[in-house]
């Protein structure tokens, strides 16, 4: 069984959170510590660890976040602007919470995708 982590208890709001969009299969939050004007975290209410944990089952909440990003870039007015979807992976992919999550960062130009 996978080990929870704090956003199963940010899903179930037993804990605060700045949550800003909530349905059957995915939660959004913004993230405590932003790294730009727009920095929310979209994650599944399911508890997959990392990408590598992903299944065919999962196939329709994964595409939900896609969905739900979109609509948000929307709502925060970075559309069309543009904006950068990113999801860590482990040690090297930076990943630091093992609940998979989507980050949807924009609001200002956001440089090379990767530090060289
Ligand atoms: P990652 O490095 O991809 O695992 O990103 C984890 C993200 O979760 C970081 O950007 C953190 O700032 C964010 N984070 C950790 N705890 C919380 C929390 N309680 N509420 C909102 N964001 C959080």
């Amino acid at each position: 069984m996978a080990q929870e982590t704090i956003f199963s208890k940010i899903i179930r709001k037993e804990i605060p959170s700045d949550m800003v969009y909530q349905d059957d299969l995915v939660t959004a939050f913004r993230d405590i510590s932003p790294q730009a004007p727009t920095h929310i975290l979209i994650i599944p209410n399911k508890l997959i660890p990392t990408i590598n944990d992903v299944t065919a089952q999962d196939e329709q909440v994964l595409g939900r976040l896609f969905t739900v990003a979109a609509k948000l870039a929307a709502q925060e007015g970075i559309a069309h602007d543009g904006y950068r979807l990113i999801i860590n992976c482990n040690e090297h992919g930076g990943q630091e919470v093992f609940h998979l999550h989507m980050h949807l960062l924009g609001g200002r130009k956001l440089g090379r995708m990767l530090a060289r």
